[in-house]
């Protein structure tokens, strides 16, 4: 028996919705979840696929069914081996093509192999360009009985309204700091010697994946941690015009487009909080924040967090990530009252 509740108790409420719909018969042909990145929203979906695709579903105490874990369809799908779920994410381009859209409502209108419905999964359905977008739009207007769509999107990054229209919304909240240390905490029990996390960087992780924990083991287990830092002593450096733009900007992209724009984007997010008279997620930055907040008004910060998602939308034309850095840190360096009596 799987009940993802269990292992990832802040996906509960998402979660019984969906064993509510089934045993309801009111399952919708298309669901939105929308969700933090590194939240489980992924790890939603393949239990809703998992629940969705049992020929033995059991019942618990109560009366929600949960996937039996041992018939054909379950051990195809712990395989990952199931012919009639279809998962589509952004290829290269960072985008959902349109030759995958199409590929997925001919999977669509197909028949079922081995179970009594489909599933596709659109992990990232904020990342579908305008035709692959306008593409689904047909499937999700000519909804077939046994086919169900699930599409993922990351919280603040916007999918069309009529694509939204059509789909049953759902949210998946982040955990509680102490749900989120103890899934970590198990998750890393398995790894070995050097390779496992120390307490400390699972908290570091944590903070800087903003509380969601599947982001934050990624962290805890990678590189995240100490480009990061690397990236914010220059940061600061620069801000006290101790290092060049050049310098600074090397060390961003070093991470990567992608952690670069969320480093960048945490950031200026920090910062409107801390106008607004609120607390900054990242304390490490804090001091440095707070002290900008103090000196600037708070259009300012939302000034910044435009730039990060012009940023990101030009990212997929293939930008430098470092012109894109150092655009960012000069806009940042703006902020500092020193430069701006000496200009
Ligand atoms: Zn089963």
């Amino acid at each position: 028996m799987t009940d993802i509740a269990l292992e990832m108790p802040w996906l509960e409420k998402p979660w019984q919705m969906i064993q509510r719909l089934l045993s309801e018969g009111r399952l919708p042909h298309a669901l939105l979840v929308t969700g933090e990145c590194g939240v489980g929203k992924r790890a939603w979906a393949d239990a809703v696929s998992g629940l969705l695709l049992c020929s033995a579903p059991s019942l618990k105490e109560g009366d929600a069914p949960v996937a039996c874990g041992e018939c054909r369809q379950c051990q195809l799908l712990s395989a990952s081996s199931h012919p009639d779920v279809r998962v589509f994410s952004p290829e290269k381009s960072r985008m959902i093509r349109i030759e995958q859209i199409r590929s997925l409502s001919a999977f669509a209108v197909s028949s079922p192999q081995v179970a009594g419905r489909k599933i596709a999964v659109i992990d990232r359905a904020d990342q579908l360009n305008i035709n692959s977008a306008n593409a689904l739009l047909k499937t999700l207007e000519e909804p077939v009985p046994d086919f169900v769509l699930i599409l993922l999107q990351e919280s603040g990054r916007p999918v069309l309204p009529t694509i939204r229209s059509r789909c049953q919304v759902l949210s998946i909240p982040l955990p509680s700091t102490e749900q989120a240390d103890q899934w970590l905490a198990t998750k890393v029990t398995h790894l070995e010697g050097d390779k496992k996390p120390s307490a400390e960087l699972l908290a570091k992780s944590l903070m800087l994946a903003g509380n969601a924990p599947r982001l934050a083991l990624e962290y805890a287990t990678g590189e995240f941690p100490g480009l990061r830092d690397d990236a914010f002593d220059k940061f600061r450096q620069f801000m006290r015009g101790q290092v060049a733009v050049a310098e600074a900007a090397k060390a961003f992209k070093a991470l990567g487009l992608e952690d670069m724009l969320w480093l960048f984007e945490g950031w200026a997010a920090d910062l409107a909080r801390l106008c607004a008279g609120g607390k900054a997620s990242d304390h490490e930055a804090g001091e440095m924040l707070w002290f900008l907040a103090s000196n600037n008004p708070a259009w300012r910060a939302h000034e910044l967090l435009d730039m990060v998602r012009e940023a990101r939308t030009a990212g997929v034309y293939n930008v430098s990530p470092e012109l894109e850095a150092s655009r960012l840190l000069i806009a940042w360096r703006e902020l500092m009252p020193t430069r701006r009596r000496a200009t």
